[in-house]
């Protein structure tokens, strides 16, 4: 009998949606070069455009104002290498002047930290805004930190870890009032979540294709006009000159499929996805004594669910759990294989010991209801397996008679 297999980490990436899938294995035959002024290559051409519309239109944006990158890193470093151009006197806009902070937060993706941490190292001053225990942006904090200084607020929507969804409107509303760019890191919630970027009145919004059941390497960026931009990779005039290179049109076909059936399915989404993650949440709280859920109770992706086992280790879990088929995540996919607690945890005040014994699970099409019940039967003996032995370990070995 073939072993039961439940992948349950869709925040780290998702598989291919088999009709994207099938669209993509007919687009290799697509081979004209899409900048090709041949029918061949207008052909190719008009097919990546119907495919930046579906991922203009998942956020609510033209066309026009979204750029295709190879995913969400790419995006995020383009904007922030873009602020770090605007002060090099390259840019001549006003706004600048004299402008050299930037705000961002402590549970933001590696992507964003460490395009922040290097424009600190180039000279920026940048805050890390503390978030409360639901992870949510300390607007107190935010208020302070904002000034005449302010060139770039950069606050991811959704948290890949916990599932947290920030109150962008409100932070991109404060941002504009204080004359800075306002950019969002979205991979988590286009295609999630609604979002749109006139109602959110973001600059900049980054977007990730394999997340969405889309394929891996293809993502976007949306810039709304008027908003300053910089190439990262010169050469052609491929996307307005903006990001140069023969284009990826499989990729770009694959993703512009995969945010078409995202649009479609939202609303599904959110009441079926929800519906299975709390069957999982109430049933893991009815039959695993003293564990936490982090993340915000209602302001919080449909998919995510992150628990603390108390007495247990992550990394011992996730074997466990490997070992009967379920294939979930400590924290961000990113971050493993380093021995650090995760640090969106540490931002909630979780505390090293109970981050390491926190598990992600994130779920996505795919997962059924019988997956969840195996899960919910499955994981409570493993935790109890693991508790007794850290009773034991902990106990003296030489027991006095
Ligand atoms: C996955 C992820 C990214 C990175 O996107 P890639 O396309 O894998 O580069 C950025 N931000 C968040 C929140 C993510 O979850």
């Amino acid at each position: 009998m073939e072993k039961r297999r439940i992948y349950i980490d869709y925040n780290a990436t998702t598989p291919l949606n088999k009709e994207v899938k099938a669209e993509m294995i007919e687009d290799f035959d697509i081979y004209g070069n899409a900048s090709s002024m041949h029918s061949s290559g207008r052909h190719a051409h008009a097919r990546l455009e119907q495919a930046r519309k579906a991922v203009g239109d998942l956020i609510g944006a033209p066309a026009k104002t979204v750029i295709f990158t190879s995913g969400g890193s790419e995006s995020n470093n383009m904007v922030f290498q873009t602020i770090w151009r605007l002060t090099s006197g390259e840019y001549g806009k006003p706004l600048t002047q004299g402008r050299r902070e930037i705000i961002t937060t402590a549970i933001e993706h590696p992507c964003v930290l460490n395009s922040a941490a290097y424009l600190k190292s180039l000279g920026f001053k940048v805050y890390f805004l503390p978030v409360d225990e639901y992870g949510k942006v300390k607007m107190d904090e935010y208020r302070k930190a904002l000034s005449e200084n302010t060139l770039l607020v950069s606050v991811m929507m959704a948290n890949n870890e916990i599932g947290t969804i920030q109150d962008i409107k409100e932070i991109a509303s404060l941002a504009k009032t204080a004359g800075a760019w306002m950019h969002t890191d979205a991979v988590q919630a286009a295609g999630k979540i609604p979002v749109n970027v006139d109602d959110l009145q973001v600059d900049y919004l980054t977007m990730s294709g394999h997340k969405i059941y889309g394929p891996k390497g293809i993502g976007a960026l949306y810039v709304r006009s008027g908003a300053p931009l910089f190439p990262l990779i010169h050469g052609g005039h491929q996307e307005n000159g903006f990001r140069a290179g023969t284009y990826n049109n499989v990729g770009i076909l694959g993703y512009g499929k995969a945010a078409e059936l995202a649009k479609q399915n939202l609303e599904a989404y959110g009441r079926e996805i929800r519906a299975l993650r709390n069957q999982l949440r109430d049933g893991l709280l009815a039959n695993v004594p003293n564990i936490t859920i982090n993340g915000h109770p209602t302001d919080v992706l449909p998919n995510t669910l992150n628990v603390s086992f108390p007495g247990a280790e992550g990394e011992s879990i996730l074997l466990g759990m490997d070992l009967k088929g379920i294939e979930a995540s400590t924290g961000s996919a990113c971050a493993s294989g380093s021995l650090e607690p995760s640090h969106v945890l540490m931002a909630v005040g979780v505390g090293p010991e109970l981050a390491h014994g926190s598990i992600r699970f994130s779920l996505g099409w795919g997962v059924s209801k019988e997956d969840i019940q195996y899960i919910i039967d499955t994981v409570p003996p493993i935790i109890a397996r693991f508790r007794a032995m850290s009773t034991v370990s902990s106990t003296p070995s030489i027991v006095p008679l």
